[in-house]
């Protein structure tokens, strides 16, 4: 299949901005507006006047892949987010708090779609820190908060891997979200989604992929240094082992991961319901592949995705709460 045609099965994911919007008035509105909500939602089958709500996200309706949101008030008053259901994975498995102390730290932010479905999970409550180094790409993740009236993001352009875990405005950091540069090797879908990686153009040798995964594993371990922190979910759009479970298995056995006392959540914290999970001959222990999810392109109606999950342990083996 080509990237055209599998992006052409993908529907529209529109994700509900339950800051600003309720699912049911979301809802009422597409309806009012000449649309139909069916119970499920058939690649083949739904027509252009048909949407549905997706089974395993809250929040995200599907619409037939045709219909242009582009023009769309909802989506002009950032009501709506256009996001791919793979890429709202993520936050759903990070599970932050909601609450006035929940502190919260969005690694790898821009264009910002994973920030504000953070910010909207927070009920925009507590602080929510959103790093990126690179400046371009801080002011499009600028605009967007601006537009989906984030009120609980500090946004910060800086290196992630330059901040001090020790410094004491992050000593309350519990949930960490990192959805570092990848080789982009699972998008296939259309251009008109706000492009979340930054896709390779050149061919990917080897070379390059390894040096991708020694970055990522840094930023694995970067992130195990926080004091506090419990629950880390790694994401890529990658579809390559090598920048997935490879790297979720090294970070396993890093010092950080075994002085801190993280290991991988259990399966039932990791959507459940998903059943594409991670490939158990990648890993040391094949039994972790059930703790990790993944997305294959033109398989599952999304881009190509992988997510996991880190967790902490008390030194007598009880969860940190
Ligand atoms: N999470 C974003 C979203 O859902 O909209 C997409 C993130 S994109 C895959 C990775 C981003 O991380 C890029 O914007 C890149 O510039 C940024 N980045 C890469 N390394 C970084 C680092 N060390 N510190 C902060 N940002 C970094």
């Amino acid at each position: 299949q080509t990237g055209d045609i599998r992006a052409a099965l993908i529907p529209r994911y529109v994700r509900v901005n339950t800051t600003l919007w309720s699912i049911d008035d979301a809802v009422q509105y597409f309806t009012s507006n000449g649309f139909i909500l069916k119970d499920s939602y058939d690649s083949l089958q739904t027509s252009k006047q048909e949407f549905s709500k997706d089974e395993h996200i809250p929040a995200l309706l599907l619409f037939h892949p045709q219909v242009s949101f582009q023009d769309e008030e909802a989506y002009r008053n950032g009501k709506v987010i256009l996001q791919d259901k793979a890429s709202c994975f993520p936050a759903v498995v990070l599970d932050p708090p909601a609450s006035p102390d929940a502190v919260v730290i969005d690694a790898t932010s821009a264009p910002g779609n994973k920030t504000s479905h953070l910010s909207t999970l927070m009920c925009n409550l507590g602080t929510l820190f959103a790093f990126e180094r690179d400046r371009k790409r801080f002011s499009t993740l600028q605009t967007m908060l601006a537009k989906a009236k984030c009120k609980n993001v500090e946004p910060v352009n800086a290196d992630f891997l330059t901040v001090d875990p020790s410094d004491p405005k992050y000593s309350q950091v519990t949930h960490i979200l990192l959805d570092p540069s990848c080789s982009g090797s699972g998008i296939v879908n259309r251009l008109d989604y706000l492009v979340e990686s930054e896709q390779e153009t050149e061919s990917l040798q080897e070379d390059r992929l390894n040096k991708l995964a020694g970055f990522q594993l840094m930023m694995i371990k970067h992130a195990m240094k926080f004091p506090s922190v419990k629950r880390i979910v790694y994401s890529t759009c990658s579809i390559y082992a090598i920048e997935d479970e490879h790297v979720v298995r090294s970070a396993l056995k890093s010092d950080e991961a075994l002085s801190a006392n993280f290991e991988l959540a259990p399966p039932n914290e990791v959507l459940p319901q998903w059943k594409r999970r991670g490939y158990p001959n990648e890993m040391d222990d094949p039994s972790h592949a059930i703790s990790m999810v993944r997305c294959l392109p033109g398989e599952d109606a999304t881009n190509g995705f992988f997510v996991s999950c880190f967790v902490r342990r008390t030194s007598d083996g009880d969860r940190v709460n």
